[in-house]
């Protein structure tokens, strides 16, 4: 079964947000899984447009293969609010056109929904890569938002000919990581007192791009499963039974209790976020009660400029692979990091925040 001990936790690489020719993918999901599992994704959740298809949640292999969906208006124009839904068992995708009831009627049932890739850029080179933003953010009661969505962060670098000849054949030169509007957004809602659990997924199409002479699947599955996932931290090991496995590991993406990660510079598993106050101590997602000051510590499986967050300001950064901080004040905190790859310092891991009361 997957998983891997930190601290205490089971650690399992996911990825949240991908399609097959139930939409407008190019596999299906026996294949996918079978990528999945040569890069040490160990759960997928396949989420075709408009369209919850039965009958798959199980293991492939050793990858857990569930089935998610991503709802959009396809009569609305421009294209907006696409929408990742999880967790449940009903087809709602006759309720896009009002994205406060789909969310209403996704909580309803038990499930929870995401905003997907909330700001996106087009590129001015292809009629494919429009940008398909979040709209109405008067929305409330979603789970979360899809901080980094790897195609749309490629997306937006296809600036003229040139440079997408360069990306197609070297697409990590591409790979910027979350938009600045996205991240500032997320801090935004996270201030405004709401938990807005943020996920990386691949937005994996396997899609042929059609360079004038030149056709090449940029973005495989495979490619983008050795780019941004989810980290979730379980409170134990997947048993092998499907619904409590898809139970627990909802859930803990749910709590926010994951980590987004850009494995290309390095592999980001292990990496860990914790505060100690008193006898409290919490992880990402949790909400830790102040018995004095509180002692952060930020652990990076190699080396890094780590980042820790209060209220979306750094108060914190140190070169290496631990950052320890001590602070009185309540608030959000939250830890990034990044290392020099490609000629650039790069965005890799974003956890989600422990709130401190
Ligand atoms: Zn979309
Ligand atoms: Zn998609």
């Amino acid at each position: 079964m997957p998983g891997r001990r930190i601290g205490g936790v089971i650690e399992v690489v996911a990825n949240l947000h991908m399609h097959t020719p139930y939409s407008d993918g190019e596999w299906y999901h026996a294949d996918i899984a079978a990528a999945a599992q040569r890069t040490g994704v160990e759960v997928i959740v396949v989420t075709d447009h408009n369209v919850l298809v039965g009958g798959i949640d199980g293991y492939i292999g050793r990858t857990l293969v569930l089935t998610g969906e991503e709802v959009h208006d396809p009569l609305r124009h421009p294209q907006a609010n696409h929408c990742l839904v999880y967790g449940t068992s009903e087809e709602l995708a006759l309720l896009a056109p009002q994205p406060q009831a789909l969310i209403d009627a996704v909580n309803a049932r038990g499930g929870m929904a995401f905003l997907a890739h909330p700001f996106e850029v087009a590129s001015p080179i292809s009629m494919d890569a429009i940008a398909i933003p979040w709209d109405d953010w008067r929305v409330k009661r979603f789970r979360g938002i899809e901080l980094w969505n790897c195609m749309s962060d490629f997306k937006a670098s296809l600036r003229n000919w040139p440079l997408a000849v360069f990306y197609a054949f070297f697409p990590s030169w591409a790979i910027r990581g979350p938009f600045g509007q996205t991240v500032r957004k997320w801090d935004e809602l996270l201030a405004s007192g709401q938990k807005v659990v943020a996920i990386g997924n691949a937005d994996g199409h396997g899609t042929p791009y059609h360079l004038g002479p030149i056709t090449r699947p940029v973005l495989a599955y495979e490619y983008l499963f050795r780019c941004v996932n989810t980290h979730v931290l379980l409170p134990k090991p997947f048993s092998g039974n499907v619904a409590a496995d898809r139970k627990m590991f909802f859930e803990a993406v749910g709590e926010g209790r994951c980590f987004v990660g850009y494995d290309r510079p390095a592999s980001t598993r292990g990496f860990s976020f914790t505060a100690k106050s008193g006898a409290a101590v919490a992880t990402m997602g949790e909400t830790l009660v102040r018995g004095g000051a509180t002692q952060f510590r930020i652990e990076a499986p190699a080396p890094a400029q780590l980042r820790l967050l209060r209220d979306g300001k750094v108060i914190a950064r140190q070169t290496g692979r631990v950052l320890q901080w001590m602070d009185t004040a309540p608030g959000v905190y939250r830890a990034e990091a990044s290392r020099f790859y490609r000629w650039a310092n790069r965005p890799w891991i974003f956890t989600n925040p422990i709130y401190v009361r």
